[in-house]
């Protein structure tokens, strides 16, 4: 073969490849978790240019509503379709993360509702929130739960974050008692990629949402695991009771109640 042969094979295997690899990244359901609960779409306006007044003024003499312990259990993506117009961007998303013949939206409604059962025994009242928080919603603990996806099945882990601006002063404690809680729990590594959108979540963000937390809110959005990952399915589907036991006595410490 003469050089200019293979020179011509070479770049059209490039091309191939290059073809290739684009089609599977678009059409991998994994890929929702680069936009996990459309956090790219709270981006569009700078923040800058929202007005913290109305807010800061709201908490100035702020007291806690009078009533029981309330903590807010959020399923990640569940009944994503029925967004408020201002959370449009998140459609998306549609079930988020997907794995062992789930999507992320079930395998969180589970653990949340075991979770909710365990809390409820000590007289704390639990909301379990779809994707659409209500507006201004209050509790003492709120937990938005989520897992991950990757392409590389041998990715696993969990993550936590807290909101960026956080008035309530109390949200870095929860993440803290959280990642001890869960891990000792799970036996899951830390994955280090918290992102900085993980800490921009919509439901944090009240100065833009009216469906977002109170600002003073404790919160937290935890990513329980992979979906995608084999090791985190045995807890996260097959027994998520083990789950469910880290975020339980991690919300009990955090409410400091027992
Ligand atoms: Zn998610």
């Amino acid at each position: 073969m003469k050089p200019a042969y293979y020179l011509l094979t070479a770049i059209f295997l490039v091309a191939a490849l290059v073809a290739v690899w684009t089609v599977t990244a678009a059409n991998s359901p994994y890929r929702f978790t680069e936009y996990e609960a459309g956090f790219d779409e709270a981006e569009s306006i700078p923040e800058t240019n929202i007005s913290l007044e109305p807010e800061l003024l709201a908490i100035q003499d702020w007291q806690r509503p009078e009533g029981p312990l309330r903590v807010g259990l959020q399923v990640g993506h569940w009944q994503n379709e029925e967004v408020p117009e201002e959370l449009e961007g998140l459609k998306k998303n549609a079930g988020g993360a997907q794995g062992g013949g789930k999507y992320e939206w079930e395998v969180m409604l589970n653990i949340a509702t075991l979770a909710a059962e365990q809390l409820a025994q000590y007289g704390i009242e639990v909301d379990v929130l779809p994707t659409t928080v209500p507006p201004n919603y209050y509790a003492d603990a709120f937990v938005a739960l989520h897992a991950d996806g990757n392409l590389d099945q041998y990715v696993s882990g969990f993550k936590i974050a807290h909101p960026r601006r956080d008035y309530s002063g109390l949200s870095a404690e929860l993440e803290a008692i959280m990642y001890e809680q869960y891990e000792a729990a799970t036996g899951f590594r830390r994955d280090s990629n918290v992102t900085r959108r993980m800490r921009g979540y919509y439901a944090f963000n009240w100065r833009r949402y009216d469906h977002a937390i109170h600002p003073m809110t404790p919160a937290i959005i935890l990513e329980t695991g992979f979906l995608t990952s084999p090791a985190d399915r045995k807890i996260l589907i097959n027994n998520p009771q083990v789950a469910v036991e880290g975020i339980v006595q991690a919300v009990l410490e955090f409410l400091k109640v027992d």
